[in-house]
């Protein structure tokens, strides 16, 4: 996108071309500036182009994807935890069964287009528990960490995993949730360890947490 050499505004509809086009004059500073090599042509079809179909000439706001140079690090993919609450007032009250049906229908919305949103999913009362998924199998593994006073991850790997490559696992840990925890008598609700738990999970990543819990407490 051309810009101008001295006060760095961006080329926009109220340039005015002089030389014969080949230079334009800023709208903000005054300074003539040559119109960038390539102007008048179509890089991604490879043919000449007309610069007064250029959006940056036609609007006022023009978005443009940020190539790489403009980026500290490569786009992160999105990462998705959900950390829901299986404690007996939780499963008593039916939060359980609608949360995990709910994420459930909603994976399908879940924003994925490049096939990289990794998801976690983290069940807590008065401990937690984490699910370990692999492409491989729709089985999953749960794993207990009861000591919640210094919350660590039980394993490395396969805690948060590709929406796309676990999707089957995913959906099959999701239906099977609250049967899982349907006998638990446990009345407590580690939340905040949970919330350590998944910010733990996705430190090095952009991402969001969401916590379903029950606000009935018996
Ligand atoms: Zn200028």
């Amino acid at each position: 996108m051309a810009r101008c050499r001295r006060c760095r505004a961006y080329i926009n509809p109220y340039v005015v071309f002089i030389d014969g086009g080949s230079r334009y004059k800023c709208v903000l500073c005054g300074v003539s500036n040559e119109v960038p090599q390539l102007f008048d042509w179509d890089s991604v079809n490879n043919q000449p182009a007309d610069r007064w179909q250029r959006a940056e000439l036609n609007h006022a706001v023009v978005d443009f994807t940020a190539p790489a140079e403009y980026l500290v690090r490569p786009p992160q993919p999105l990462v998705y935890v959900f950390l829901i609450d299986v404690s007996f007032s939780a499963i008593q009250s039916g939060m359980v069964a609608t949360a995990t049906r709910t994420i459930l229908e909603s994976l399908e919305r879940i924003p994925n287009a490049d096939n990289r949103t990794k998801i976690a999913i983290i069940g807590f009362d008065t401990a937690l528990y984490f699910f370990s998924l692999t492409s491989e199998t729709t089985e999953s593994s749960m794993m207990v960490v009861s000591d919640i006073e210094d919350v660590f991850l039980p394993k490395p790997t396969d805690l948060l995993v590709n929406l796309t490559e676990c999707r089957a696992g995913i959906e099959s840990l999701l239906g099977r949730i609250n049967e899982m925890f349907a006998q638990t008598a446990s009345p407590g609700s580690a939340m905040g360890p949970a919330l350590q738990a998944g910010f733990k999970l996705i430190v090095s990543h952009a991402s969001r947490v969401y916590s379903v819990f029950s606000a009935i407490r018996c």
